[in-house]
């Protein structure tokens, strides 16, 4: 869930918001019953699938969707399927696993299947509810925190060996379902870690040990995390000698990923070496944008 605009419709209850600093406590409380109440109000249901991004924050609470499912599985009892889908940069915990029938991340980053993983969510979920599959969960997770300029999924990074390797593993016999979680970074939490969820059908051992193999591939893996980071006046001479447009990323600053926006670092290197080119930069400064 994120926080945001609440949609009022029984049947759809959800809220959105863009990244920042944590949920007030009376946001997030209420937000929470206006999910919670239709769902109690409803009597026996068959089964339920939520769509969360993972990595929100509350002041109070560190793991809301592990909150948020202890609630759901409370009121729907233990033999009713219930199923989370997510971000891939989500924070998943050990009492997420412990509460949900399954766990599915998008697959891809830039995240361009949110619709897909919808669907793979929703077909664990009705293959659950209608007997054909038990799926069984293990998350397995290193101390691995990278920013994301270098967790792309296409092309020749770690996320995209991860990736591949996935989708082949999931053909395997018992394997449902392998979500690689790349964590994001920029929260503050004790079960901080990137790694996988692996669901398989009733295979307590196969879950665990596939899990395991993902997460050390990303130990084994992780400086080709690590991008190359250049001082803010490098990144300005090297753009200068570079022929056409270019974007220079100032990704300590983020907006995308919670932070303010209003850094002026690289505007004071623009103005400080006499930039005469034409430039185009963003900073959030509401006070200067009033004067
Ligand atoms: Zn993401």
């Amino acid at each position: 869930m994120h926080a945001g605009s609440c949609n009022r419709s029984p049947a759809r209850r959800g809220a959105r918001c863009v990244s920042g600093g944590p949920l007030s406590d009376v946001c997030y409380t209420y937000l929470k019953e206006a999910l919670l109440a239709p769902l109690r109000e409803a009597g026996r249901v068959d089964g339920v699938l939520l769509a969360m991004h993972g990595s929100m924050v509350t002041v109070s609470e560190g793991d809301p969707e592990g909150d948020l499912l202890a609630c759901v599985r409370e009121i729907v009892g233990p033999d009713v399927p219930v199923v989370m889908t997510l971000d891939l940069h989500a924070y998943v915990t050990a009492r997420m696993v412990h509460h949900a029938t399954g766990l599915v991340s998008f697959t891809h980053y830039p995240h361009d299947d949110t619709y897909t993983t919808g669907e793979r969510g929703a077909r664990l979920l009705f293959d659950a509810l209608h007997g054909k599959t038990k799926p069984v969960i293990a998350l397995a997770k290193v101390p691995l925190l990278a920013a994301g300029c270098k967790g792309m999924t296409f092309g020749d990074g770690p996320m995209a060996h991860l990736t591949r390797r996935a989708r082949e593993t999931e053909k395997q016999p018992g394997v449902l379902s392998i979500s690689c979680f790349q964590i994001h970074p920029n929260n503050d939490q004790p079960e901080m870690g990137s790694g996988a969820v692996v669901i398989t059908d009733d295979d307590p051992e196969l879950a665990r040990h596939t899990a395991l193999s993902f997460a050390e591939e990303c130990w084994a893996r992780r400086f080709e995390f690590e991008p190359e980071v250049v001082s803010v006046a490098e990144a300005v001479t090297r753009g200068r000698a570079a022929d056409g447009a270019v974007l220079l990323v100032d990704t300590s600053d983020y907006a995308g990923c919670g932070a303010p926006g209003d850094s002026v670092a690289l505007l004071r290197e623009l103005l400080a070496l006499c930039v005469t080119e034409r430039c185009f930069t963003m900073t959030v400064d509401p006070t200067a944008a009033r004067i």
